[in-house]
C-alpha cells in the first residue's frame, strides 16, 4: 500500500521506516527542510535505538522516502498520517490543534481518488470529526474517510512497540475505511497483534485514557514511596507485593522522580480539560497531574535535605538529563525542575547524558557538562541519578566515592542497592527506601 506520513518526528518517522520496513511505500513528510535534509543525508533528528540502521535499509530498498512538499505523496497515497505534534497550548493546558488542522487542510487540497486519512497523533475527542469537515470544505468533491488510529509506543522502546504492539485501536465510521486499516496492519496478525476496531471518538478517548492510567500508576507507587521513607518501609519490596497481583500488574510501579516525557504532561492536561469542559470532571486525574508537578520540584529539595539542609555555593553533579533512558527527549523532563530548584537554592549544577545534552543545552542555563559520570563527580559534593541510564548502572562506587569532594549519593531512581553504596563509603538517600 502506498502511504504518507505527515509529521517525521518520533512517530511519524518510527511509524513510517516501520510501514516500509512491512513492505508498504511510504513517504514521510515534515515541513522543517532542516530535518529533512538531515534524513536524506541519512542522519537521524532524534535519537532512537535501531532506527538509522530501519531507516537506512527501507531506503536503499526503495520504500521510504522523504520531502517537505505533500502534494505528490498525498495524491499517491492510499493511507495519509497525521503524525504532527498536538503540543499543550499555552495559558490553558487544552491541546493545541493548530499543527493538525493546519495538516488536514494541506491534506484535503492534495488528496486524489478514495483515501483514508488517519489522526495518529494523541487528538481529544471530536478531532476527527473537525479534520473530517475541514477536509470536506476544502473539497467537497473528495471521497475520503477520517480514521482515528492513536499511537501506544514508547521512546527508547519505539520500534519495538510499533512492530510488537498490545494492540492496535482503530476508531473508524465507515467499513471500508476500517478494512483499509486492517490491511495496512495485516503484516502484524504474524505477531498477533489484536486491531481494536471501535467508534472514531472512542479511539480518541482511549488514548488519553491510557495514558491517564500509566500516569495515576506512577504517582501512586510515588506517594506511596514518601509513606514508605516515613514510615521505614520499602516501596521496591510493597511494589513488588502488589504487582505480582494480576490484577495490577508490575509494570510503572517504578518510583522515581516524577513522570515527564512528551505525552504524559500534556495528555493528562489536556484529558482534565475535555472532562471539565463536557462537564465531567476525572479528579483523580487532576488530582495525578498536580501531585506529579509538585514530585518534581521536591526532588530538589529532597537533593537539599541529603546535602545536610543547603546546597548554597556547593557543586551538584546530575547523572542523566532526559526523562527516561535511551532517549534524547527532554521534554517536561523531571531534571529541569531539579536543576532550577538546585540552581535557586544557590547550587552550581553540572551534568551528563549519554545522548541528552544537545537537547539539555536548549532548556537548562547554566550547567556545565561533562563527558561521563566520572569526570561529572569529580570535585562535586553530591551526585544524584535522575535517568537510569544503563552507563550509570554499574559505578565503580569507590572511584566515584573518591572523585567526590563529599561523597553524598541522592539515587532519584533506585538504580543501587543502599547496602552496596554504602559500603563505598557514601551517604546514600533513594526513593521509598531507608
Ligand atoms: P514531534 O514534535 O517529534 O514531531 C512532529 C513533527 O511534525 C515535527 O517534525 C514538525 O515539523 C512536523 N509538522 C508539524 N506540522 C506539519 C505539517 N503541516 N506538515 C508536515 N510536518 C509537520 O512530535 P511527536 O513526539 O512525534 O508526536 C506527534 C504526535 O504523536 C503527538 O500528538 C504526540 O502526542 C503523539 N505521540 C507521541 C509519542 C511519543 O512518544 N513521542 C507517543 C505516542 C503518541
Amino acid at each position: 500500500m502506498r502511504v504518507a506520513m505527515i509529521g517525521s518526528g518520533y512517530v511519524g518517522l518510527v511509524s513510517g521506516a516501520c510501514f516500509a520496513d512491512f513492505g508498504h511505500e511510504v513517504a514521510c513528510i515534515d515541513k522543517d527542510p532542516a530535518k529533512i535534509q538531515a534524513l536524506e543525508a541519512g542522519r537521524m533528528p532524534i535519537f532512537e535505538p535501531g532506527l538509522e540502521d530501519l531507516v537506512r535499509r527501507n531506503v536503499e530498498q526503495g520504500r521510504l522516502s522523504f520531502a517537505t512538499d505533500l502534494s505528490d505523496a498525498v495524491a499517491a497515497a492510499e493511507v495519509v498520517f497525521i503524525a504532527v505534534g498536538t503540543p499543550s497550548r499555552r495559558g490553558d493546558g487544552h491541546a493545541d490543534l493548530s499543527y493538525v488542522h493546519a495538516a488536514a487542510r494541506e491534506i484535503a487540497r492534495a488528496i486524489s481518488g478514495y483515501t483514508v486519512v488517519v489522526t495518529k497523533s494523541t487528538v481529544p475527542v471530536g478531532t476527527g470529526d473537525e479534520v473530517e469537515r475541514i477536509i470536506r470544505e476544502e473539497r467537497p468533491d473528495a471521497a475520503f474517510a477520517v480514521v482515528s488510529n492513536p499511537e501506544f509506543l514508547r521512546e527508547g522502546a519505539a520500534i519495538d512497540d510499533f512492530k510488537r504492539p498490545d494492540r492496535i485501536v482503530v476508531g473508524a465510521e465507515d467499513a471500508r475505511a476500517a478494512d483499509v486499516m486492517r490491511e495496512l496492519y495485516r503484516p502484524l496478525y504474524l505477531n498477533q497483534a489484536p486491531v481494536l476496531v471501535t467508534s472514531r471518538r472512542t479511539a480518541e478517548l482511549t488514548k488519553y485514557a491510557a495514558n491517564a492510567f500509566l500516569a495515576t500508576k506512577i504517582t501512586f507507587i510515588n506517594e506511596i514511596a514518601d509513606l514508605c521513607e516515613k514510615v521505614g518501609a520499602n516501596v521496591q519490596d510493597v511494589a513488588r507485593g502488589i504487582g505480582l497481583d494480576n490484577r495490577i500488574g508490575s509494570k510503572f510501579l517504578h518510583a522515581g522522580p516524577g513522570y515527564g516525557g512528551s505525552c504524559f504532561p500534556k495528555d493528562t492536561l489536556a484529558l482534565v480539560k475535555t472532562a471539565q469542559d463536557a462537564d465531567s470532571p476525572v479528579r483523580i486525574v487532576e488530582t495525578v497531574a498536580a501531585v506529579n508537578d509538585q514530585r518534581k520540584r521536591a526532588m530538589g529539595r529532597k537533593v537539599i535535605a541529603a546535602c545536610g539542609g543547603s546546597v548554597r555555593g556547593k557543586r551538584i553533579a546530575l547523572l542523566g538529563l532526559t526523562f527516561k533512558p535511551n532517549t534524547d527527549d527532554m521534554r517536561d523532563a523531571p531534571s529541569i525542575a531539579i536543576v532550577t530548584a538546585l540552581q535557586d537554592a544557590g547550587a552550581e549544577v553540572v551534568a551528563c547524558d549519554p545522548e541528552g545534552v544537545e537537547q539539555a543545552k536548549k532548556v537548562l542555563e547554566n550547567v556545565t557538562y561533562a563527558p561521563d559520570a566520572y569526570a561529572c563527580a569529580e570535585g562535586a559534593d553530591a551526585v544524584v541519578i535522575v535517568t537510569e541510564w544503563n552507563a550509570y548502572r554499574a559505578l565503580d562506587l569507590s572511584r566515584l566515592a573518591r572523585l567526590l569532594k563529599s561523597p553524598v549519593m541522592v539515587d532519584l531512581r533506585n538504580v543501587y542497592r543502599p547496602e552496596e553504596v554504602r559500603a563505598a563509603g557514601f551517604t546514600y538517600a533513594s526513593v521509598g527506601r531507608v
